[in-house]
């Protein structure tokens, strides 16, 4: 798959591409204020939920089709691209009788390949953009196999949408980044557009700006925004839409940093170096994690923290290993005499839990 086209002609790869525009189009007033805001912000492309696929009954669901109509006049007056979600084959062919020029996948449809062939079919012989996000588990083959199924339509101008992965444990994002699968799928499709939805990773607009930088500084290509012309009205995902004039703020100070052309070869080295960093960090948290669930048990059966011997056992093994791996011997002392003195210091100092 080397033969993606972007998005639309106007994207280009030497600025970011931003799509912005509320979860959900609520009414006509909504969607023109939001309109209004987004052009301001000088983003091209509207993003705007009509059908909404809720986690629980009785939430608000989407207006349905009516928005159209609604959308119609945001792209007479405003000139801007229009994307909605589709999640069935009749979604999608309501969505391009009204003339969207392009729509998403949800992260729960590309979890789902009955629905994503379904859709793949409908597009068959159909020119419209397609952005397939995640899905809600961190599954890189499962992302690049729905993203299979729509080019084996035919589709070309294609992206890939990171939006976070779901996790049971309490976390500081509504959806975990897990940034190290978007990078393997950029490894495996690098002509693939790759955009970052920070409203959904972190469930919160005051986590937008650095997760949209954070995301332009790992390569991505652009990122979705969720704006509402008043946030804490909204119907769906209040907590994390931005208003107009926050939008313009966050794009306003974002930097787009590219290592010079020629030097693809560095910048995938980096992101490797990032991901596996990352990786690392995300170990560490869960060691500390287990490491405060044995403080308790030992705790709770009147148990010194410190076992030396235990410790010792455990350096002496991972010596070994590291010497048989290539790895410094006493890189590695350093390294887990620190990791051993700060789990310690997790059991015993109860204040530094949070
Ligand atoms: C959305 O973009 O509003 C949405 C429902 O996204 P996701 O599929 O990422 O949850
Ligand atoms: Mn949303």
């Amino acid at each position: 798959m080397t033969d993606f086209k972007p998005l639309f002609e106007e994207c280009s790869t030497t600025s970011a591409i931003y799509i912005a525009g509320p979860c959900s189009a609520e009414s006509q007033e909504q969607l023109l204020a939001a309109a209004e805001g987004v052009a301001r912000a000088g983003v091209g492309i509207f993003r705007a939920g009509v059908w909404k696929p809720r986690t629980r009954p009785g939430s608000f669901e989407g207006v349905g089709s009516i928005a159209f109509e609604w959308l119609g006049e945001v792209k007479r007056q405003y000139g801007l691209r229009l994307l909605t979600e589709v999640a069935t084959p009749e979604h999608l062919n309501t969505a391009l009788k009204a003339g969207v020029d392009g729509v998403w996948i949800g992260a729960r449809t590309t979890t789902n390949p009955f629905a994503i062939q379904e859709i793949a079919d409908a597009l068959r012989g159909v020119d419209i953009a397609v952005l397939v996000k995640n899905p809600v588990s961190p599954d890189v083959d499962l992302w690049a196999g729905s993203i299979e199924r729509i080019y084996r339509s035919g589709i070309r101008r294609m992206a890939a949408v990171h939006r976070g992965f779901t996790t049971y444990d309490m976390s500081h994002y509504r959806n975990t980044p897990h940034w190290s699968v978007p990078t393997e799928l950029h490894r495996r499709m690098p002509d693939l557009t790759l955009l970052s939805d920070p409203s959904h990773i972190g469930g919160r607009r005051d986590l937008i700006a650095t997760l949209s930088q954070e995301a332009l500084d790992r390569g991505f290509d652009g990122l979705m925004i969720e704006c509402h012309p008043t946030p804490d009205t909204a119907l769906s995902d209040a907590a994390q839409q931005v208003t107009p004039d926050n939008l313009q703020e966050i794009i306003g100070a974002l930097m787009w940093r590219r290592t010079p052309v020629g030097n693809d070869a560095l910048r995938d080295f980096r992101l490797h170096i990032d991901s596996i960093d990352n990786r690392i960090l995300e170990l560490l948290a869960e060691r500390m994690e287990v490491a405060r669930n044995i403080g308790d048990y030992k705790k709770l059966h009147s148990m010194a923290v410190v076992q030396r011997d235990r410790f010792n056992e455990m350096l002496t093994a991972a010596e070994a290993r590291a010497e048989s791996m290539g790895v410094s011997k006493r890189f590695i002392h350093r390294i887990f005499t620190a990791i051993h003195d700060e789990s310690v210091r997790q059991q015993i100092d109860d204040t530094e839990r949070k």
